[in-house]
């Protein structure tokens, strides 16, 4: 047939390549650890990102060769992550919250030649370098002498070309954090990458342009960064980045620059509200607030939203990309009242084009999207793991190619998805399902509380029973039955937990979740007083 359309690689130097031209003097400021600032702009990165492709090649690195960072936001970061991939390179963010045989175990998984990294985690580098077998080179961040970013890319002149390649060719390489067994590497390509950045960028899931300030909370090292280094630069869009995550610094961050769009785990709005809370300053600006990684508390919601901005109810995971789904308003969202509106946020939203989901019972039969039929969560899609990074045992998908996510789920009539658990931390009480995060989320909601955990315990008539651990709030004396009070208000009765316990702290993961096998694990020979 006559006639066709051009034709180039997906890949991601494109990118770079596009902010330069299009919105060189659009800027992205850093707040370093130590209090200072720096500010350049998209020709800045991509000067840079030259020069660091060309340091990188002088020192024998190669197309599919690993470079290793471990730093959190800030304008070098992204010069690392588009310098590497520029030359061919794959990025490997390292959580620096890992535990330290497993940040071992991965820098050799993952054969990394190269590691640049913030001067704040140097007792990291120095306790590790002896076990990292295939690191040649250490490159300091925000460091001073010859091993510094600044004289390592000073030293070139930026004159160098992007190399080419197929776009299934992997860029970036980030390890789940892994409850249980080693870490298992997630590898993406240019062309997953792409695309996934592209579909961040439509109204129904970031909502990006280059009228947004974003200020990406998320570090980059946690699931690449939700994507927004790549969608950031697509979209021409002024970047804050900080070090430094203290409710203080991102509300006056916010504030001074003028944030629009920003992007986070639920504990960052915690820690935000403590700040108000104690101040009365508030950011300002906010129009869309992405939250995601664990549930987003429905109280959270409500406060967030009478701020006056969009709560973006996100659900991934590092397999899909991250973005799985996104909670955007729906059609009918301005007849909605504000009850209404928080009601469906609190749900996690709709797949973007480009995913689809489906949720299967326990033999694999599909479930119907009928809004109550809850099923294990299963998502494919362009974006979508296929198989983990050097795993033998072959593609990580059900026989007829979907990934099965672990999580819980219900999908609604109108396409929302609602989590209602990890498949592993249901609690199975005769026969039915308890959400332990509902529980949580619900406790959360209550006056003194400022988090909670519900696990299964064993229970000799219903399998399993809630134990719910709380930790109060500081300087509150909130009782157990005030707790159980406001849990009956927002719970069905038989969900209330068996029984109440205060603790000072509860166990996290390095991406700041519930620690959940370690709460197993801690209470596995617990029993409930009254049932012997
Ligand atoms: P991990 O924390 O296991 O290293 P991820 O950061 O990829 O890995 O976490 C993915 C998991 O986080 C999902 O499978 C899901 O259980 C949970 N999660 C993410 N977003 C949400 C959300 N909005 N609501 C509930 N759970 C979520």
């Amino acid at each position: 047939m006559l006639g066709a359309m051009q034709d180039f690689e997906l890949r991601v130097p494109r990118v770079i390549e596009h902010a330069e031209r299009e919105y060189g003097s659009r800027e992205i400021i850093s707040r370093w650890a130590d209090g200072s600032e720096t500010v350049t702009d998209w020709a800045g990165i991509a000067r840079d990102s030259r020069k660091l492709a060309q340091a990188l090649e002088r020192r024998g690195i190669r197309k599919g060769d690993r470079v290793a960072t471990l730093a959190m936001n800030h304008s070098r970061h992204l010069v690392a992550w588009h310098g590497t991939i520029g030359m061919g390179g794959i990025v490997h963010t390292i959580n620096p919250r890992l535990f330290e045989d497993q940040l071992a175990y991965i820098g050799n998984h993952a054969e990394d030649r190269v590691l640049i990294y913030d001067r704040m985690f140097q007792p990291i580098v120095d306790k590790l370098k002896p076990q990292w077998k295939t690191i040649e080179h250490y490159i300091v961040f925000d460091g001073d002498g010859p091993d510094s970013f600044e004289a390592v890319i000073g030293a070139e002149d930026g004159n160098y070309t992007w190399v080419e390649g197929d776009e299934r060719e992997p860029c970036m390489l980030c390890y789940t954090s892994g409850t249980t067994g080693n870490p298992k590497g997630v590898l993406y390509t240019h062309r997953s990458s792409m695309i996934h950045a592209m579909a961040e960028l439509q109204p129904a899931v970031f909502d990006l342009s280059t009228q947004s300030v974003v200020l990406p909370v998320v570090p980059m090292f946690h699931a690449v960064g939700w994507g927004l280094p790549f969608a950031a630069p697509m979209a021409g869009v002024k970047l804050v980045m900080s070090a430094v995550n203290d409710g203080k610094t991102l509300c006056d961050l916010m504030n001074r620059e003028r944030v629009t769009h920003t992007a986070g785990v639920p504990t960052v709005w915690f820690a935000m509200f403590q700040h108000m809370d104690a101040t009365g300053e508030a950011p300002q600006h906010l129009k869309v607030v992405t939250i995601g990684g664990s549930a987003a508390p429905r109280a959270m919601i409500e406060r967030i939203m009478k701020m006056g901005a969009r709560v973006n109810h996100a659900w991934g995971m590092t397999e899909t990309s991250p973005i799985g789904t996104m909670g955007a308003p729906t059609h009918d969202w301005d007849e909605l009242s504000f009850e209404q509106k928080v009601e469906k946020t609190v749900f996690q939203g709709r797949a973007p084009f480009g995913v689809e989901l489906r949720t299967v019972d326990e033999d694999g039969t599909i479930l119907p999207r009928d809004g109550i039929s809850s099923g294990r969560l299963q998502i494919r899609g362009p974006w979508i793991i296929k198989q983990y990074f050097q795993d033998a045992n072959g593609p990580c998908l059900t026989a007829d190619g979907w990934f099965d996510t672990g999580d819980v789920a219900v999908l609604h009539p109108d396409g929302i998805m609602q989590i209602t658990d990890r498949a592993k931390d249901v609690i199975k009480s005769g026969g039915e399902w308890i959400s332990s995060v509902e529980l949580e989320n619900a406790a959360v909601g209550c006056p003194g509380v400022a988090e909670a955990a519900a696990i299964g315990i064993y229970h000799p008539k219903w399998d399993e029973r809630p134990l719910l651990l709380v930790v109060r709030k500081p300087g509150s004396d909130v009782t157990a039955m005030q707790v159980q009070q406001h849990l009956a208000t927002q719970v069905a009765k038989w969900w209330l937990p068996d029984e109440i316990r205060f603790v000072e702290s509860l166990p996290h993961t390095a991406t700041g979740k519930l620690l959940k096998t370690a709460l197993r694990e801690q209470y596995r020979d617990f029993r409930f007083a009254a049932a012997g």
